[in-house]
């Protein structure tokens, strides 16, 4: 299996969510997204523009209190879940891995580093980097069969 990686440059919030709207446009249901960056790098702003993309109208914000949210879109789920400060992932981890690859469920997580275990290896990570002047840097990184995705984001 040959992954492929790729990388695009966002200049403002609004820049973030029309590449993450254009990947929700595409998305069909049942991938795992992993969004991996500092605090407040753009993983929640991401989500809200996939979200949008989908179709989905429901307020989309950070869930690191409730750890994980969930968003219709259609006849697609969203589950967002975020593992911020969570040392022990305990029963949400079940949660995730119910899930995590169910084809009417686009599974997102934020700070997914205590539950790699119950990720897909089919996984899509996205790594978001704050450059010195302010914008972001993110990094797509997918297994070969999601080229899909890589058209999406490229516009
Ligand atoms: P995280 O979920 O990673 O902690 P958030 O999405 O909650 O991050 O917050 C990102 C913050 O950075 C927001 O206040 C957003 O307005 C700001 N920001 C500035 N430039 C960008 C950009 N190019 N992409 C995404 N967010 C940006
Ligand atoms: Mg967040």
């Amino acid at each position: 299996m040959k992954a492929i990686t790729w990388n695009t440059t966002t200049a403002t919030p609004e820049e973030t969510e029309a590449v993450a709207e254009r990947l929700g446009g595409a998305l069909r249901g049942g991938e795992v997204l992993e969004l991996v960056s500092d605090l407040g790098g753009g993983k929640t702003t991401f989500v809200r523009g996939l979200a949008r993309g989908m179709g989905s109208k429901d307020v989309v914000g950070s869930p690191t209190f409730a750890i994980s949210k969930l968003y219709t879109a259609g006849n697609i789920y969203i589950h967002h879940f975020d593992f911020y400060r969570l040392h022990e992932p305990g029963i949400i981890a079940n949660e995730l891995a119910e899930v995590a690859g169910d084809a009417h469920i686009v599974t997102v997580i934020e700070w997914a580093d205590v539950v790699q275990y119950v990720l897909p290896e089919e996984h899509i990570t996205v790594t978001i980097a704050q450059t010195p002047e302010g914008s972001r840097l993110l990094t797509f990184h997918c297994p070969s069969s999601a080229e899909y995705i890589q058209k999406a984001t490229q516009g």
